[in-house]
This record gives C-alpha cells, structure tokens and sequence, in this order.
C-alpha cells in the first residue's frame, strides 16, 4: 500500500490508525534483526498519536493529509522527547525539548512518528556504514549497503516501516539510498523546505527531503514540509506548488535535457536504465535535448572541500563545554585537554577526517588554493546548470554510477567512496532541486534508478516528469526478495 492509500483508509474508516500503526510496529520488531535501520522505536508515543487520529476520526473532525500515517525520521532531525544522536556517541544522552520545523508540519498533519533511523555519522558518508550503530543492511541484498548517509530511512521505508520518510541531503544522501533501495528521494530546492532543528553538517548544501515508494506519495511529504519558516534564515518564501496536481501532468511537451558525458562511467545496467528511461519519455511525448555541463566532472572535489571546510565550523561547538560528549579528567588536566579528549572520544574516524581536512582547507595560506578555488568551481557549476536548463524543463541522468555495492568495499579508500557521489552532488553545489526515480530491478535482483534535476523552486515539473518515468518504467516487487526470505527463514 502507498501513503497515499494508506491515508485514505484512514480517512474513509477502511483502517484504523491504530491497526495500521500496530503493523508497522511488529513489522519492526520482525525485520529489525536482519536490517538494523533504527536507532530508537517510539512505540508508545506512536500508539497514542494513532489513538488521537482514530478519537478525531470517531469525533467527525478535520483530518490533516497524512493522519494516521506511521513515518521514520532520520536521526539527525529534532523529535521532542526522543533521543537525537546524529549517529555519533558525541551525541549520546541528548534528548531534545522542541521538534524541529518539519517535525511540527508532520505532526499538524496527522502523521504517527514511529521513531529514528539510523545514517552515517553526523550524515557523513554515502553507505550507512560509518553510523556508530554500525551498518543498516540493504532488503534486496542484506550483504549490500543501503546507500547513505539516510540508509535507515531507505531501509525502514523498503522494508515497511511505515509510509515514508525525512532523511537529509547534503551531497546526495536521499537520493543515493533512494536509488539502492527502490524508492523515489527528493532533494528540494535550497531554502524550500526549514532546517530549523536538523543537526547541521554543511550548511550551504543541508536539505531536508522525502523518501517514499511512490512519486505521488513523495509529492505529499514534500507540500506538508515545503514554505517559508521564520526560524529558518535561508528558507525562502516562494510559494509552495500543488506538487500531487503535478503528478497527473503528462510528460507531452516536457524538453528533458541528456547530458552524453554522463553516460560514460556507468556499469551497463545503469546505462541501460537511463537510455530506457530516455526513450520512454520520448514515446510519452517529451522532446529530447543534448545538453553539456563542462564543469559537473569537478562537483565531487569542489563538494568535498566545501563540505569539510564548513562541517569543519560546525562541528566546532562540540566540544565538551557547551555542546556533547564530556570525557572524564584528571585533577590535572587543563581545558584544551578537555577538549582534545572529549572529542576524540566523541568523532569516530571519518568525522575526524573531515574536520581535519576542512580545517586545513580554511587555514591561512591554503585557504586561497583550495576553499576559495572550490568556491569558484561551485560558481561555474551553477552556470553550467542555468544555461543547460535555459534549453530545457529538466535533466536526465544517473543516481548513482551503479546498483547498491557490497558491504565493506570502500572501507580503506574513502575518496573511492566519494566518487559515488559524483551524479548527485552537481545539484547541491547549485541548490537545485532534484531526485531519484526507480526504474526496476537489475538481472540480479537490485533496483535500478534515474536521476531527475530541475531549475530552482521547479519541484512541480521535477515531479510531473517522475511521475511520467513512473508510469511506464518496469514495476518493482511489492517487497523486496532477500527480506521476504529473511524473514520466512531460508538464505
Ligand atoms: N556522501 C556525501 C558526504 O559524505 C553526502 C552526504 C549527505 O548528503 N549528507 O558528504
């Protein structure tokens, strides 16, 4: 069942909010062992926003547009009274008093929030692995990774942990899980939706973005997070679209952008996806357009610098003081001691890294060479995107360069790791929305993906084209295979 038929059982008194939260929360305690996708299940406090759905619906009231509808939240977003950990142990013990902005339209629109899933510490990594709670597994090959640093949402979502999803998308981290695990992610336009309460990792790139199993159901999400929050200085005050009327546009007339050097570097399955996805866009009446972007091959150097040198600043304030872990000291020990051990102990090893290299990167004497290079890379970037999308309504390419990757295999080569995030980070650099459709299963059984971008504040166009590459892509299974034999007990 989608969310959006999930919320209209709801609605129309086919189902109860309690019985659908029950089935999502057993569906937990079965999967869970396989899976490792959360970081804590709030059963109590999901039963009894389900109790408060079904009394308003007894009572004849006004219901929101997800009532009832049991969701998973990224552990790296606010949910007030339940423990926030960001995937690290700097964070551990820290319980918020406030939802985060996008917390509070969830819960103004009926959702049921079943608890946090698990991602790549402080949402820096793209394969779930770097989570201190160790590695969510992937439904569709539980020796595969579920893509990062939102690979619990992906999983929870995949698995049937409810309807949906808010994970974070800093250089691609909805997007990438989305595509390992058969979902549609969506990225919005920088400032679309507030960060009001989400950890920070790089905040000229942080958005926070749905996962779900259906374009339409993403569409949904998105209109009740999108729009202006005055808590939120670089939320933006355009007005938010009717995203679900967008899914009912036909893709007649939509100019879909191929960028041809994107082709290159693909494993064949993926290849084949994106041509596919091309030529039945075709059919449905788009018009192709070759587009270039002579720059997008220096998004992932450009990124990286940039994301590291900012969560470099933003990881400043833990320090043990003010904000997070606290190591315990000697009666000698002075304060920068105190600092020093505290984070140590706090970082694991790729945050260390980052704050490492950011540091260097903004220092004085280097910060010419390469922060404010990236800086202008990032800018030539951008004019690459608004000239390519002066010729066209939206662009087509990969997610990622292939299907979800063995567990482990990038673990002593992490700049092979960023690489994966080569098709997805061009639209963070610009702030543009985009995402990531699913297209099918590979001959071995993994979902395959396509990427959409669009101009910024587009997210309607982004999403009536989804919806056409929907329509007429391959299904998936209702379930993934690997898990339904998990969990009936064979290999
Ligand atoms: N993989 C990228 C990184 O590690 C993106 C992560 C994200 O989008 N949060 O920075």
């Amino acid at each position: 069942m989608s969310l959006i038929a999930c919320a209209r059982a709801i609605a129309t008194g086919a189902q109860t909010a309690t019985a659908v939260t029950e089935r999502a929360l057993s569906r937990i305690v079965a999967a869970e062992p396989h899976l490792n996708a959360m970081v804590h299940v709030d059963s109590d406090g999901a039963l009894a926003q389900a109790a408060r759905v079904d009394a308003a619906m007894a009572a004849g009231g006004p219901l929101g547009p997800l009532a009832g509808v049991p969701l998973t939240i990224k552990d790296l977003i606010a949910v007030a009274g339940l423990p926030l950990t960001a995937g690290s142990k700097m964070l551990a013990g820290y319980v918020p008093a406030r939802d985060a902005s996008v917390i509070v339209r969830l819960r103004d629109a009926g959702a049921v929030i079943l608890g946090k899933t698990s991602l790549d510490e402080f949402a820096m990594g793209s394969t779930n692995e770097t989570a201190v709670t160790g590695p969510a597994r992937n439904p569709w090959d539980l020796g595969r990774v579920p893509g990062g640093s939102s690979g619990g949402s992906a999983v929870a979502v995949a698995a049937g942990y409810g309807y949906g999803s808010l994970g974070t998308d800093t250089g691609g981290s909805v997007r990438l899980p989305a595509a390992l695990c058969g979902l549609v992610g969506l990225k919005p336009t920088y400032g679309r939706v507030s960060r009001s309460g989400v950890v920070a990792y790089a905040s000229s790139f942080d958005q926070v973005g749905p996962m779900a199993t259906t374009v339409r159901d993403a569409a949904r999400l998105l209109a009740v997070i999108a729009g202006p929050c005055g808590e939120d200085a670089t939320s933006r005050l355009e007005a938010v679209a009717d995203y679900e009327a967008a899914c009912d546009l036909p893709a007649r007339g939509l100019r879909v952008g191929v960028v041809r050097s994107w082709l290159e570097g693909l494993t064949t399955e993926t290849h084949d996806a994106v041509l596919s996805t091309q030529r039945r866009l075709e059919a449905a009446g788009a018009v192709t357009v070759e587009v270039t972007l002579p720059h997008a091959h220096l998004a992932v150097p450009a990124y990286y610098l940039i994301a590291m040198s900012e969560a470099s600043a933003n990881l400043a304030r833990y320090d043990g003081v003010r904000f997070g872990h606290r190591a315990a000291l000697e009666p000698d020990d002075d304060l920068d001691t105190l600092y020093a051990r505290s984070r140590a102990e706090g970082f694991g090893a790729e945050v260390k890294r980052r704050i490492i290299m950011g540091t260097w990167a903004l220092s004085s004497g280097y910060y010419e060479a390469y922060y404010d290079r990236a800086c202008r890379v990032r800018r030539l970037i951008h004019g690459d995107l608004e000239a390519a999308l002066r010729q066209c309504d939206v662009i087509l390419g990969p997610t990622a360069p292939s299907t979800a990757w063995p567990l482990g295999s990038h673990t002593h080569d992490p700049v092979a790791a960023y690489q994966m995030d080569i098709y997805t980070t061009v639209a963070n650099l610009a702030g543009l929305p985009a995402m990531s459709v699913p297209v099918g299963l590979s001959a071995g059984g993994l979902p395959l993906a396509i990427q959409l971008m669009a101009g910024a504040f587009d997210e309607a166009t982004l999403l009536r084209c989804a919806a056409s590459v929907e329509r007429d892509a391959p299904a998936l299974p209702s379930a993934p295979i690997a898990l339904a034999r998990a969990l009936s007990g064979g290999v």
